[in-house]
């Protein structure tokens, strides 16, 4: 545990240092829960959502992209259910007087438990060696089948009281399992409450006219209230994709582990429309397409995993979410949720609009059903950038700290170095600069030794270096260096800008879907 708060601490600090996030507000001590995407963030962020829509808008001939308001009228929220419905159960502890989330809680406990079984399946892969059969152990060894239907029973049980809305339940359970609170080790709690977690303002100026709004929880409704619109206007035929990115507010209580739980933080979501009854094989085919996509970065195949919802949410049929194996632990990436009828249905019934297709083939009009996919983009960036973060041991004893961004998302693709700053060098340098800007971020420095402007660059994620020195104005060729692997090439000025290339182009990474 002390380890992975060590490795998250960095990813924070790291964040920091290499300008990729701040604080919000900071020369005022910070707004809790809120941060600000600084010069590397926001291109990184932006990177991750172009990668995004490109593979969901460009990709697919039957999605299409829209970028509705954040504002919405108030009576979107009550259809949604948000205004009864989007609560977080809440326990405070009386002796820290800090609140919880009661679910996150419970949840906490059981990662606990889970921690224990991977300590056990090290131990075991450690002493069987080769012969190590991981599923077999999982499922005949006596404590592991024990401490996974204590897991089993548990989040059962939360998931039948919360659905029940049994909150006396929901803290017996707390009690009954002796849950500390995280900072005081105490067991004084109060009972479980409801809050709801939507921002409140108001539209217009004077006290009396002024009409309450909420800033958007989530931003698939703004795709709901413009299905027909959409449809009609381009033609759509089902089954068929609306795709959005944009910002989505939430008043977390529980708002902590940095970007992973913000208060203001952006999805990127797509609701597809399909045919009723053909909602479970679309649910499986974008359960699938989602889990390429993530692979296609290649940040390894271990460190996602499906989590099948046992709660259902009032308006899905089938929800699963992909975790990420983050420093804290496998924690929720993106969700696909198959969401039935509903939201269409209840726009209908406050609207009094009708929002149904009209299917040619079979000359029949139907509300359709939908299957959504929902990934927070912040959660991404975390996911990204705390996985790229490793510290190395070279060969010759010294260390480097690497940022291995996937290089098609890097924020600047390459630093242009002089050897030295005299004798024509940074003249060279520009004139490179200057044809590659064309293309691609690209950045001079001259400060410092070479090899430490090396290791600022590996440190910021930079996927190449390019070096000019004295031989360069006799060849007019340079030393291309990789991040990665630290391999030096030497190459003819001209041909800099296919090397990068090859490797940044979002061509060949979304080939690998
Ligand atoms: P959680 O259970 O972690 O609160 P959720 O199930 O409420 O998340 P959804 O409503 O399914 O989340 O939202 C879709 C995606 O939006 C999530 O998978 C997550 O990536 C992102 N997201 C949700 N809440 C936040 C938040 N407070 N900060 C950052 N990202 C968020």
């Amino acid at each position: 545990m002390a380890k992975q708060d060590d490795q998250f601490k960095k990813v924070v600090s790291h964040a920091k240092e290499y300008g990729y996030i701040f604080q919000s507000s900071e020369i005022y001590d910070g707004l809790s829960a809120v941060y600000d995407y600084a010069q590397n963030g926001a291109e990184l962020k932006k990177n991750i959502r172009n990668y995004w829509w490109k593979a969901m808008v460009q990709m697919n001939e039957n999605i299409v992209g829209i970028d509705a308001a954040i504002l919405m009228h108030p009576t979107t929220w009550k259809a949604s259910g948000h205004v009864d419905a989007f609560n977080d159960p809440l326990i405070d502890n009386k002796d820290s007087k800090k609140r919880y989330r009661a679910d996150v809680l419970v949840e906490d406990y059981c990662a606990k438990i889970e921690g224990k079984i991977e300590k056990e399946v090290k131990k075991a892969a450690k002493r069987f060696g080769d012969a190590f059969n991981k599923e077999e152990f999982l499922s005949t060894n006596g404590r592991v089948v024990g401490y996974q239907e204590k897991i089993n029973t548990i989040l059962s049980r939360l998931g039948k009281s919360l659905e029940n809305e049994d909150l006396a339940d929901v803290k017996a359970l707390i009690e009954e399992l002796e849950i500390v609170d995280p900072i005081s080790g105490s067991k004084n709690w109060t009972e479980v409450k409801q809050f709801n977690l939507m921002f409140g303002t108001k539209l217009g100026a004077s006290a009396d006219s002024a009409m309450d709004l909420y800033l958007r929880p989530e931003t698939a409704q703004g795709i709901f209230v413009n299905f027909l619109n959409v449809q009609k206007t381009g033609r759509m035929k089902i089954p068929f994709g609306i795709a959005q990115t944009g910002k989505a507010f939430r008043n977390e209580i529980v708002a902590r582990q940095f970007i992973f739980r913000q208060r203001e933080f952006e999805q990127m979501e797509m609701q597809f429309f399909v045919k009723p009854g053909t909602q479970k094989e679309w649910y499986e085919q974008w359960k699938e397409n989602r889990m390429k996509w993530h692979l296609s970065l290649g940040m390894g195949t271990d460190n996602y995993r499906f989590h099948d919802h046992e709660k259902l949410a009032h308006y899905a049929d089938a929800a699963t979410d992909i975790e990420f194996k983050f420093p804290f632990g496998f924690k929720e990436l993106e969700g696909i949720h198959s969401r039935t009828d509903f939201d269409l249905k209840a726009h209908e019934k406050f609207s009094g609009k009708k929002l149904q297709y009209f299917d040619h083939e079979a000359k029949e009009s139907y509300v359709p059903y939908v299957v959504e996919t929902s990934i927070g983009l912040d959660r991404m960036f975390l996911a990204i950038f705390s996985n790229s973060l490793v510290d190395e041991t070279l060969e010759d004893g010294s260390e480097r700290t690497v940022l291995r961004l996937p290089a098609v998302l890097a924020p600047t693709k390459a630093a242009v170095l002089p050897l030295v700053k005299k004798d024509g060098l940074p003249e060279i340098a520009r004139k490179i600069i200057d044809d590659l800007k064309f293309d691609f971020n690209v950045i001079y420095d001259e400060k410092d030794a070479v090899g430490r402007r090396y290791r600022r660059q590996d440190a910021a994620g930079t996927p190449f270096c390019i070096t000019v020195d004295h031989d360069t104005l006799e060849d007019n060729m340079v030393t291309i260096r990789h991040r990665d692997t630290m391999e030096q090439q030497r190459v003819k000025i001209e041909d800099v800008r296919e090397i990068i290339m090859k490797e940044v182009d979002m061509r060949a990474w979304l080939m690998k879907m």
